[in-house]
């Protein structure tokens, strides 16, 4: 019932009908009291004029009691007939001398209305609550230079037959009131269908593919310009969804094949050592030390991929201090130095300015010697890998150059990408996973830093990553530190 209520459909419904019928109850009310008080306006008229005329026959006499003879008595009982009312005539003592209902004859009449009348005075009035009408004029004799109010004429009469009229014009109002409203409705429920109807087909749509039946096409579903730009809206966002299911399959596949070479590298060593007899000593262990390195870079991969997982939901859980950017480039130097001994590879560090920055150390630790131990691999031998920190008052700059392969042009847009490697032959010979500038990357965007890396083939690579001095928290388009 409550979602028959929340319709939109209901709404438009009840609205239209809404709409509809108060101009015909507004008119009802107009017609019936502009009808009823024209009927009794012209009734007044009436009364006033034969009233008049009657004043104008008793006050021929200085002597009410002349007047009221008895062919005057039968008029007057003929008009108070005539319009379904009484008529009084009250003499100067304020005593009825005639009553048409004959009920107050002789009776002494104390009221405002006929003080008035004797004072000259007409007066008339219509009670809408008792639906009872009076008339109460003077009857005035004419006689030499005075006039003299000889006695006063009132006339009351219900308006019952004003009342009868009145509801037969109500019924006949009401028949037509009925009709038109069960016109109304029928309209109003049309209307509202005709308009609901793009609403309905578009929730039709959707709910497909809420079933699930995301290639459903929507984007040629048209309606109101609003339901457009939600469909065009919805439309992206599965757009996006299905991008990135679609990465995330290939995302999967690319895991699958990445862990599954050193697998099979293994599985060779070991069949052919399986499958020989009397093997000599010196191939066992070049054969195991072979499928050594291969376990090595199967864990490898396995770390990388486990420290991307933890980096996708490490928003909420950066562990940021104040840390001495110098001191942890001094470190991961001191720890990469041997590496890049092996081929005579000299490290130079340029710092321009103690910088002190709040970053979660561990993190940044892992990029920067990401960074630097690239930075030895593809370096050339006898090369060198320059190391440059510098800052201004908002941001921290961390440079790494080497003079080594080089990317090639077309390459450098994808060098961020998950397993993406220039040369994958060289790549697996330094032992490399090719996820980690993603890695990088991503830790770099935790920090609100950029990264880019520019480089020439053969000529060298130089990465420069810019990180606020300040870790401030970015929601919803504010920043809170
Ligand atoms: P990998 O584990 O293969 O090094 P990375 O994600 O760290 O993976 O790097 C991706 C690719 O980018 C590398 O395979 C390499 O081809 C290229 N690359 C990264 N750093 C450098 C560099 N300093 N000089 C030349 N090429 C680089």
């Amino acid at each position: 019932m409550k979602k028959l209520f929340n319709s939109l459909r209901f709404r438009f419904t009840v609205c239209f009908l809404l709409i509809g019928i108060l101009p015909v109850i507004l008119l009802h009310v107009i017609v019936v009291n502009t009808y009823e008080s024209s009927l009794i306006n012209k009734r007044m008229i009436e009364i006033r004029q034969r009233c008049n005329m009657i004043s104008a026959s008793l006050g021929e006499n200085q002597s009410i009691q002349k007047s009221l003879t008895k062919e005057m008595a039968d008029v007057l009982n003929w008009y108070s007939d005539a319009y379904g009312g009484r008529l009084l005539v009250v003499d100067n003592q304020y005593k009825v001398v005639h009553d048409s209902f004959l009920a107050d004859l002789g009776k002494t009449v104390v009221s405002d209305a006929v003080f008035s009348a004797f004072l000259g005075k007409e007066y008339q009035s219509f009670q809408s609550e008792t639906k009872f009408l009076e008339y109460v004029i003077p009857v005035t004799y004419n006689g030499g230079t005075e006039k003299t109010v000889t006695s006063v004429l009132v006339f009351s009469s219900t308006t019952d037959w004003i009342q009868e009229s009145l509801s037969r014009v109500k019924q006949a109002m009401s028949l037509i009131e009925v009709i038109l409203f069960i016109v109304m409705s029928v309209v109003a429920i049309y209307i509202s269908y005709l308009i609901t109807r793009p609403v309905k087909a578009v929730a039709y749509e959707v709910e497909k593919l809420r079933a699930g039946h995301l290639d459903h096409d929507i984007s040629n579903i048209r309606s109101y310009k609003e339901i457009d730009d939600i469909m065009e809206a919805t439309s992206q966002v599965i757009d996006n969804y299905r991008m990135m299911e679609e990465s995330q399959e290939q995302f999967v596949s690319n895991v699958s094949h990445e862990l599954r070479t050193p697998m099979t590298s293994i599985r060779v060593l070991s069949d052919s050592l399986i499958g020989q007899k009397n093997v000599p000593e010196e191939m066992y262990q070049e054969f195991l030390s072979d499928i050594s390195v291969e376990i090595d870079r199967e864990s490898r991969i396995i770390e990388d991929l486990l420290s991307m997982s933890r980096l996708a939901h490490a928003e909420d859980s950066m562990n940021v201090s104040t840390v001495s950017i110098n001191d942890m480039v001094l470190n991961i130097l001191k720890t990469l130095k041997p590496i890049a001994e092996k081929r005579d590879i000299e490290l130079v560090y340029e710092s321009f300015r103690a910088v002190s920055a709040d970053v979660d150390e561990i993190k940044l630790n892992q990029a920067f010697s990401n960074l630097i131990e690239n930075a030895i691999k593809y370096d050339r031998d006898s090369g060198m890998v320059k190391v440059s920190l510098d800052a201004d008052h908002e941001y921290f700059y961390f440079r790494v150059s080497d003079n080594g392969v080089g990317i090639p042009e077309e390459a450098l847009p994808h060098i961020f990408d998950r397993f993406y490697r220039v040369d994958k032959a060289r790549s697996r010979e330094t032992g490399g996973t090719g996820l980690g500038l993603s890695i990088t990357k991503q830790i770099i965007l935790l920090h609100f830093g950029v990264i880019k890396a520019e480089s020439k083939v053969d000529e060298g690579t130089t990465f420069t990553v810019r990180i606020p001095l300040k870790h401030v928290e970015e929601t919803g388009g504010r920043k809170k530190s």
